[in-house]
């Protein structure tokens, strides 16, 4: 199926306001119609009451509200909550989604919502972090990741990226997210473009309203784009880079796209964007079992994190069927933090979320591209 272009999260105000001005609407019906989006939560033109119905009708003809459709909704015991999304056709994405059949998981993302452990005293989250995708598949192919399995299929554009966030809000028992992170499918920085509009509307007050300082894009690291970041970006977000192994040997190894680089540029674009934004970086580690958890791999990351303003995030791995990696024992995990603590590196343990619905990176697609085939 086609959808009409334009796709109402891919506009702005003055965009929309250019769009109704065309047709020769009233000046504020831009703003109604953002209201009605995003702020009431409707993505039905037809039950948008203070517009006349003959712009009603024209609405629903001429442009697109939803550009997905949910393919599969999972919740876990702990209250991560999953999104199985299936594009239906290339709309306003740069690098057009190949796939042929309407249920291609080439056109398929994955986008989840994570409340935070903590509660507060009424038993509410005190965070929700919504963690979405950039693109369909991911060019860098890291070797403990279901997304990267099958390469890049396309870009998301701005406005699939926030019409992600738009339906995580929408959840059952959701009532606002307060954190963004881009660590779903895909290399955010190889989509620059989309990315930094998405996020402007995201955080924009008329949009989806989330601090930009409660946004993490994720990188593996393009340390140009990272200072094209530092530079185009007028907010205030905040940098992950995903280290993943403390010398190079071996995260070539693991992310195939790092023989590009060195850490060492890595780490210089990473003080640019600190010199630049004043923000410190979070550097992001998966603790894979017996293959970068060793106390010899934390001392060599805790000299890595001592020449930047940074501090770590440990991942534990979760597993994925048919792929050659574990989940590091626990005692391991603790103890490579420590050895990071007593060198006077801030190191926290991220806790696994949602294990029970396949919430690492890419599983949810990868399972239903094995269905297809028939694996
Ligand atoms: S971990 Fe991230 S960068 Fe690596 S293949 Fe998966 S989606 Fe891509």
């Amino acid at each position: 199926m086609r959808h009409p272009e334009p796709h109402i999260f891919h506009l702005t105000p003055e965009t929309l306001g250019d769009w109704c001005a065309q047709r020769k609407w009233p000046k504020f019906r831009a703003k109604q119609i953002l209201e009605w989006v995003y702020e009431k939560g409707v993505a039905d033109p037809h039950a948008m009451s203070n517009l006349a119905k003959r712009e009603r009708d024209q609405l629903a003809a001429e442009m697109t509200f939803l550009s997905g459709d949910t393919l599969s909704h999972q919740s876990a015991s702990d209250g991560t909550q999953k999104l199985l999304i299936q594009w239906t056709d290339a709309g306003t994405s740069p690098l057009p989604i190949v796939g042929q059949s309407a249920n291609d998981p080439a056109r398929q993302t994955e986008c989840v919502m994570i409340p935070s452990l903590d509660r507060t005293p009424g038993g509410t989250p005190t965070r929700r972090t919504a963690c979405i995708s950039s693109q369909v598949g991911c060019p860098v192919g890291c070797k403990f990741c279901a997304s990267g399995l099958g390469g890049l299929d396309g870009n998301l554009s701005a406005g699939r990226i926030v019409e992600q966030v738009w339906r995580l809000a929408r959840l059952p028992g959701v009532e606002r997210i307060s954190n963004i992170v881009f660590m779903g499918m895909g290399e955010p920085l190889a989509n620059f473009a989309s990315v930094i509009h998405a996020v402007r509307t995201i955080a924009a007050p008329w949009g989806m309203g989330i601090g930009a300082r409660k946004i993490t894009i994720s990188t593996v690291g393009l340390p140009k784009a990272i200072e094209r970041l530092a530079e185009e970006l007028e907010l205030p977000v905040t940098l992950a880079l995903s280290l993943h192994a403390p010398n190079d040997d071996l995260r070539r190894k693991l992310i195939p796209w790092s023989s590009y680089t060195t850490i060492e540029e890595l780490l210089g674009a990473c003080r640019k964007w600190f010199d630049k934004t004043g923000r410190e970086i979070t550097l992001e580690y998966i603790l894979l079992g017996g293959v970068n958890d060793r106390p010899q791999h934390a001392e060599e990351l805790a000299e890595v994190a001592s020449t930047l303003r940074a501090n770590v995030n440990l991942i534990r791995y979760n597993e994925v069927e048919g792929m050659p990696f574990e989940r590091p024992a626990t005692g391991d995990v603790r103890r490579f933090q420590e050895i990071l603590t007593q060198r006077g590196v801030n190191a926290h343990i991220r806790a696994s979320r949602g294990r029970d619905i396949a919430a690492a990176c890419g599983q949810l697609r990868h399972e239903s591209n094995k269905a297809e085939s028939g694996a």
